[in-house]
């Protein structure tokens, strides 16, 4: 593999390749790895300076056990990931960000030294996902510093080193959620409880045993936060209980949201008709749907990488 940097920008260079693929986490390095590997010439770029993806900050253990048959971290399974992408012909650009897809299929990329285009024949969206924010909600009150996603406070906490707060809250009960309320107590920080509107948990079933019952965490389910107090530091959020109507106010310096995910397909955006979008755009890993593990997105990117090269290798016997 050759990581790739180009060198004067004084104009738009033009690259060309004939898959790119835009994001290199789970789903997008296995794509990249499998369609190099059937001869095609490939294209990965991501706007983060490592690949893997989330994958770098999931410190926990619970990759890999379909893909390799053993229990990974997150960073190991990325290392093994990135070994296939790192021995195939792939060219990959870190620190580099797509900003637009166009219809005559190229993309305005920049990166380190500036701005590119790049011409393709196939495009793979594998740019992951969104975490819903708080202010989607109906939530009164103030904007204070201390409110965190949940994605946000694991790569804080995880790649940063960052001290988020010490009496924590976490509004809804998402999968990274739960994770990252494990976290905070083995950090030994105190996590005041969980709030979850639904009548049960989110997430998956692992989780919610090692995660929240192993490590008692108390949970309020069929309540939600409806206000937040303090400014400019948070200084406690009003969780309103659904059933009943009351009303209770919970001191804390955090407070984590755990929402849901959405998948991320704002690059392509503009791109949708009534048909559809065009034939030449895919999507996989978290930005088709979210994965629950990153098994599941690594296969899925493997096996569009081969399906395209081999759509490619068909039209170039045609021509
Ligand atoms: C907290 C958490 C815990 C998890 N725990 C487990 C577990 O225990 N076991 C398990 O198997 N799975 C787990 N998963 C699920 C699994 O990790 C994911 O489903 C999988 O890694 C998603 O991979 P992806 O490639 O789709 O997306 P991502 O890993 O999100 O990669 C997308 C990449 O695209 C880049 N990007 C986005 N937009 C652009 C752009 N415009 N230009 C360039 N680059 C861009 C991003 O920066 C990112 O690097 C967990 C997920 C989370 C969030």
């Amino acid at each position: 593999m050759r990581t790739a940097f180009w060198k004067s920008m004084s104009s738009l260079r033009k690259l060309t390749t004939e898959i790119l693929v835009i994001g290199s986490g789970a789903a997008g390095m296995a794509a990249a790895a499998s369609a190099s590997a059937s001869g095609v010439s490939v294209l990965i770029i991501d706007d983060r300076s490592v690949p893997g993806g989330i994958l770098p900050q999931c410190v926990h253990k619970g990759f890999g056990l379909g893909r390799y048959g053993k229990e990974m971290t997150g960073p190991e399974y990325g290392r093994e990931e990135y070994h296939a992408l790192e021995h195939s012909s792939a060219v990959y650009m870190p620190d580099t960000r797509a900003l637009s897809i166009g219809v005559d299929r190229s993309a305005v990329i920049t990166g380190r030294s500036g701005m590119a285009e790049v011409s393709f024949s196939e495009c793979i969206i594998a740019t992951g996902c969104t975490e819903r924010p708080l202010w989607s909600l109906p939530v009164s009150g103030t904007r204070p510093d201390g409110i965190y996603t949940a994605g946000e406070a694991q790569e804080m906490t995880e790649l940063s080193s960052y001290d988020v707060g010490s009496r924590i809250f976490i509004l809804g009960s998402g999968d990274i959620g739960q994770i990252m309320a494990r976290r905070f107590v083995q950090l030994g920080k105190t996590v005041i409880g969980m709030a979850e509107q639904n009548d049960h948990l989110g997430g998956m079933k692992r989780n919610q045993e090692e995660c929240i019952e192993a490590y008692s965490i108390p949970v309020m389910l069929r309540a939600t936060v409806t206000e937040i107090h303090g400014f400019p530091h948070l200084t406690g959020v009003t969780v309103h209980h659904i059933d009943t109507g009351n009303d209770e106010l919970i001191e804390c310096d955090t407070l984590i949201t755990a929402l849901g995910l959405e998948p991320d397909r704002s690059l392509a955006e503009g791109l949708e008709t009534d048909d559809g979008y065009p034939d030449w755009l895919h999507f996989c890993g978290n930005a088709d749907f979210v994965h629950e593990i990153a098994d599941s997105a690594s296969a899925q990117g493997e096996k569009l990488g081969r399906d395209l090269a081999s759509h490619i290798q068909r039209s170039r016997k045609e021509v």
